[in-house]
């Protein structure tokens, strides 16, 4: 996923159950669900076309009216899920691509109902390339969070981050870049690691230092939606994966972690503090597979839950990931929504296997849907190239490094034996 916002909190205490255990989800038994992020996207229009990007429609202008929008904020409200304060993400296009008057506009709207200025906090997730003084006197004024997407030095960058004319982006998105240190703009950057990047964390890890960035998210390159393959082939290329992450952290470390990097963060956090991320019951909580945990809708107020990747895209499987729309009904109405319904049930029933196998699961949740999908063709799975990567990967680097530094080697190997046995008895 290539949001700004961290979606990895997500599991709730009835998927331990057996599947005849969990009532069915209705308006009546919903009152332990919370909004944690609302996707809204104000355009599908992207104006530039990274070959690895999973959104479909990028080319269509059209642009969510203020009616439509309206609607969706008092549906939010009146839904009973706003419990705590909620982040609105504006994403899936480019957002910036819609002129800085239509969001004048739109923060207008979202701030008549009085609980807005305690609940709602603003990000927007952009590639940079359109970002001007103005934007950031705009995102300064609102406080809206700043996700750059940018992959590292030019010749990384620029290998998928192009125009349509299939021209580089890196020089419009690095005057974005200082366009937001110049207005004192707080930023983080999430960084796509592919096929050209994957074997120079050296290089990444300069770029970072050079470039003032702090905050960093990696998402290695998935399957999912409109990106049907990974450069990283089939198999993930695990090896490189881990060595690419393993030396960044090294790097890091060696300079007394001057770097933000949100998977080992994650790490750290579920080692040192458990249950930073549980629900009432003590078990983690999985904000994208929890119904309504997650919202996203599109410009026309169709939405969707769980991972906001599955927004408006079609498949054979489960018919439409839409489950309804905004305008005509209430979020509530996904519950009578037979596509909802068998997400909602596989995502448990997945989330349940991975409970029984997995040692990663009480700091993990089951991880994200979407790439259990997308990977593995259903929500009913498990293990995916992007839990090994952004969770398993990270815990166990990070809990090496405990052990070398704290001596508990006797305590911790057999934690990481269990998660990747080697076959000549080493772990991964
Ligand atoms: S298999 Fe993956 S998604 Fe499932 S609990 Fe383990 S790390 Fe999480």
């Amino acid at each position: 996923m290539t949001l700004a916002i961290d979606p990895i909190s997500t599991s709730s205490a009835s998927l331990r159950g057996a599947p005849s255990d969990i009532p069915k989800l209705t308006p009546q038994n919903s009152d332990r669900l919370a909004l944690g992020l609302l996707v809204i996207q104000p355009s599908p229009f992207c104006n530039i076309n990274c070959d690895y990007c999973y959104l479909p429609n990028r080319t269509d202008t059209r642009r969510m009216d203020f009616e439509v929008l309206e609607t969706i904020m008092d549906k939010v409200w009146d839904s009973g899920l706003v419990q705590s304060p909620f982040s609105l993400l504006w994403h899936a296009g480019e957002p910036l691509a819609v002129p800085i008057s239509w969001y004048e506009k739109a923060f207008e709207i979202i701030n008549r109902n009085p609980q807005a200025k305690d609940y709602v906090i603003h990000s927007v997730q952009t590639n940079g390339t359109l970002l001007t003084d103005k934007w950031c006197d705009f995102l300064k004024e609102h406080e809206v969070e700043v996700g750059l997407s940018v992959d590292g030095p030019q010749a990384i960058h620029d290998h998928h981050r192009k125009t349509r004319k299939g021209e580089g982006t890196f020089d419009k998105t690095m005057r974005g870049l200082e366009t937001l240190k110049r207005n004192e703009v707080p930023f983080g950057v999430i960084t796509v690691i592919s096929d050209v990047s994957i074997d120079h964390p050296d290089e990444i890890y300069d770029f970072y230092r050079e470039n003032g960035i702090t905050g960093i998210g990696f998402n290695i390159e998935e399957v999912e939606g409109a990106n049907e393959t990974s450069s990283l082939g089939k198999e993930g290329g695990h090896e490189r994966v881990y060595s690419f992450l393993k030396r960044f952290y090294e790097r890091n470390k060696a300079d007394g972690f001057p770097l933000n990097v949100r998977e080992f963060q994650n790490a750290e956090r579920n080692i040192l503090e458990p249950g930073w991320c549980s629900d009432p019951s003590g078990n983690y909580y999985n904000q994208e597979a929890d119904p309504f945990g997650m919202v996203n809708v599109d410009c026309f107020g169709n939405f969707s839950s769980f991972s906001p990747e599955l927004l408006g895209q079609p498949t054979e499987k489960y018919g439409s990931f839409n489950f309804g729309n905004l305008i005509s009904g209430s979020l509530f109405d996904a519950t009578v929504n037979e596509a909802f319904q068998k997400v909602l049930t596989d995502i448990e029933a997945g989330n349940r296997k991975c409970a029984e196998t997995c040692e990663f699961y009480d700091y993990c949740g089951g991880a994200s849907p979407s790439n259990k999908y997308y990977e593995n063709g259903s929500f009913d799975s498990t293990e995916t190239h992007q839990c090994i990567s952004t969770v398993q990967m990270p815990m166990q680097i990070v809990l090496e490094d405990m052990e070398s530094d704290l001596e508990l080697h006797d305590r911790i190997s057999p934690i990481l034996e269990q998660a990747h046995p080697a076959e000549d008895g080493r772990s991964l």
